[in-house]
């Protein structure tokens, strides 16, 4: 599966904000403080942006938070749109129960990239199975755990050492010494951690 691979600080620069890619590097040093300007050539004055470029603007800020390519995130989109309710509160709560998303969010990952490969190479189990697909959505009732020989590796070791401290969101709960959690309800769009207009982004793919 495709995944972007160049510089993610470039990102948060392009969208003036954090987007926290890169785990606690994000909290103790992060280049956004050093370097507030888009990247590229500084050529004068900074573009007006037209509705459309706020739109854009704000539907790649939810893409790159997710760390999903646009052929993916507009399969998201696209399911959304099928759902009943509205559009965008539907695409923030299906980002939010991907996989990948729910181990961050659990602590067992500090980034959502981070989350993505601890799916991706096999570390996670989804209901008692190993599971290597970081886009599958979770749904109420599902337990994610452990591998038990992924569970004799040193990130596993400090992990539990270190998650005390770590917040879990309401609808997940999670047993610190074994590592293992439950989903409790699905998200809602006020779960997320969204500091983006999702309405915008319906607007970009609208046109
Ligand atoms: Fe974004 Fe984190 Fe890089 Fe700061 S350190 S610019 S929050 S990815």
């Amino acid at each position: 599966m495709a995944r972007y691979v160049g510089a993610v600080c470039r990102l948060c620069r392009r969208s003036s904000e954090k987007l926290m890619l890169k785990g606690s590097k994000c909290v103790t040093k992060c280049t956004l403080d050093k370097r507030p300007k888009p990247p590229g050539p500084q050529l004068g004055r900074p573009r007006r942006l037209s509705d459309r470029g706020h739109q854009l603007r704000d539907k790649q800020k939810v893409r790159w938070g997710y760390g999903l390519m646009e052929s993916q995130f507009r399969r998201a989109f696209a399911r959304a749109e099928r759902q009943p309710g509205i559009t965008g509160e539907n695409l923030l709560v299906l980002l939010e129960r991907r996989l990948d998303n729910v181990v961050y969010r659990l602590g067992f990952a500090d980034s959502r990239a981070q989350g993505r490969q601890l799916v991706l190479h096999g570390h996670i189990t989804l209901n008692g199975r190993r599971t290597n697909i970081a886009s599958c959505l979770v749904k109420e009732g599902d337990t994610i755990s452990w591998r038990p020989e992924s569970a004799k590796t040193e990130y596993y070791k400090t992990l539990i050492e270190t998650i005390e401290g770590k917040t879990t969101p309401r609808w997940l709960s999670i047993d610190r010494q074994k590592l293992s959690a439950e989903v409790l309800s699905l998200p809602t769009p006020e779960d997320t951690e969204a500091k983006f207009d999702a309405q915008a982004v319906v607007g970009y793919y609208s046109r």
